[in-house]
C-alpha cells in the first residue's frame, strides 16, 4: 500500500478529536523529573499496571525506545464537565478519549499501511478491567496494552507548544492528549 499521510491530521479530527499536529519525533523533550512524579502515586496507578511505573520499564529504557520512531501524530480531545472538579466525569472522559485513540490508531494504520506504531496514551492501560499485574500474572495482550505519555516522561506541554495546541481549553473542560509515535 503506498504510504501518504497528506489530509491525515484532518482525518483524525472526525474521529472526535479536538486538535492534532503531525510533528517530527525528535523535537520530543523527555523529562526524569516528569517520570519521576509518577512515584507520588496521585493517579492511585503506581505498581498495578503493566503499562505504569515501574513496571513499564526505566525512563531511559522507555526514552531510547521511544527515540526509535522518526514521526509523531499528536493529538488532543476536550470533553465538557460538570463542575471544575468533576472527578467523575474526568473519568468518564479518559475513558471515551481511550477510545479515540485506538480509533485514530487503526485509521491510521489502515489509510497509511505504516506497521511500526508505538501509541501512547493517558493514565494506565485500560484493556483489561483489571490488570493482570496485581495479580503477578503475565499481561493478557501485549500487543494491545498502552503505556501513558507520562509514563515515558514525555514533557507533554512543551510538546503541545510546538504544536500551537492549547494545553487548557476553557473553564470546566478538561483535556487529554495521545501521540503516536511511528515510522514511515
Ligand atoms: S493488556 Fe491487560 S494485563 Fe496487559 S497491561 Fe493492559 S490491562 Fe494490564
Amino acid at each position: 500500500m503506498k504510504i501518504s499521510f497528506d489530509h491525515l491530521v484532518d482525518e483524525v479530527k472526525t474521529l472526535n478529536v479536538t486538535n492534532a499536529s503531525l510533528i517530527d519525533a525528535s523535537v520530543i523533550k523527555y523529562s526524569k523529573e516528569f517520570r519521576q512524579l509518577c512515584a507520588q502515586n496521585k493517579c492511585g496507578h503506581y505498581d498495578k499496571n503493566w503499562m505504569c511505573p515501574p513496571a513499564v520499564g526505566a525512563f531511559e529504557d522507555l526514552k531510547e525506545k521511544a527515540s526509535r520512531y522518526k514521526w509523531g501524530l499528536v493529538f488532543q480531545t476536550v470533553y465538557k464537565l460538570s463542575k471544575r472538579f468533576d472527578f467523575e466525569g474526568m473519568k468518564d472522559a479518559a475513558g471515551i478519549h481511550e477510545k479515540v485513540a485506538r480509533s485514530v490508531q487503526h485509521h491510521m494504520i489502515d489509510r497509511t499501511g505504516i506497521k511500526e506504531v508505538l501509541p501512547l496514551g493517558v493514565g494506565p492501560c485500560k484493556v483489561c478491567k483489571k490488570c493482570t499485574y496485581v495479580d503477578g500474572k503475565e499481561c493478557l495482550f501485549p500487543d494491545k496494552a498502552m503505556a501513558s505519555v507520562e509514563s515515558y516522561g514525555i514533557d507533554v506541554g512543551n510538546l503541545l507548544k510546538g504544536c500551537g495546541i492549547p494545553y487548557h481549553n476553557g473553564k470546566n473542560t478538561v483535556s487529554y492528549v495521545g501521540c503516536i509515535l511511528f515510522n514511515k
